[in-house]
């Protein structure tokens, strides 16, 4: 999932205007940043399912064992509100770990029983995920509804601000639409290469 975190960080910046956008895209996508150097030295890896095309949507079975843990997912999200929220106040810190726990909660239902409770998967306890990427139409559909309802709230929240500068109008339209637009081409490609 991409586009539906995405989705949820327009949706948050729809109430919380005085975190940057940009803060909450990355927030909303922390864990998978994260993820990126731990994915190519090793230490976290994905398994094309057999039948499936790798690195097709949703295709593989994900081993983020540190960065996808449910203990990993609360420190990191409270490292990034914490490093990236300070400047903005203690309210945008408890936002930005919050958006950034979210892509663990988002993740849940996706992934398919792969993302363990301790980091490093400690103890080798169940790992949990409810596998809806066996049915990629549900999860895309999914995704739809969190990036048309988040930047939905948001074009909605940046007409509500416009409204007091009727010269802000067209730019409110402007950040509207591509908050939508980049959410539906971001999916599309995603799906693409299902
Ligand atoms: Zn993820």
């Amino acid at each position: 999932m991409i586009a539906g975190h995405f989705g949820l960080a327009t949706g948050v910046k729809a109430r919380e205007q005085s975190v940057p956008l940009w803060l909450l895209l990355l927030g909303c996508q922390w864990l998978d940043v994260v993820f990126v150097p731990l994915f190519a030295t090793g230490v976290e890896r994905i398994e094309p399912l057999a039948g499936t095309k790798p690195g097709g949507y949703g295709s593989g079975v994900i081993y983020a064992d540190y960065t996808h843990s449910l203990v990993g997912a609360v420190l990191l999200s409270v490292l990034f509100g914490a490093l990236f929220g300070a400047r903005y106040g203690r309210r945008a810190s408890v936002v930005l770990a919050l958006v950034s726990f979210s892509h663990w909660l988002l993740d849940l239902p996706l992934h398919r029983a792969d993302m363990p409770l301790l980091p490093g998967n400690a103890g080798n306890l169940p790992r949990l995920g409810f596998g809806l990427w066996q049915f990629p139409a549900v999860s895309a559909a999914l995704e739809l509804v969190l990036v048309l309802a988040g930047s939905l709230l948001y074009w909605r929240a940046a007409l509500g601000v416009a409204k007091v500068e009727p010269a802000l109008v067209r730019r409110a339209h402007l950040c509207g639409a591509l908050a939508l637009g980049t959410g539906l081409v971001t999916l599309a490609l995603n799906v693409a290469g299902m």
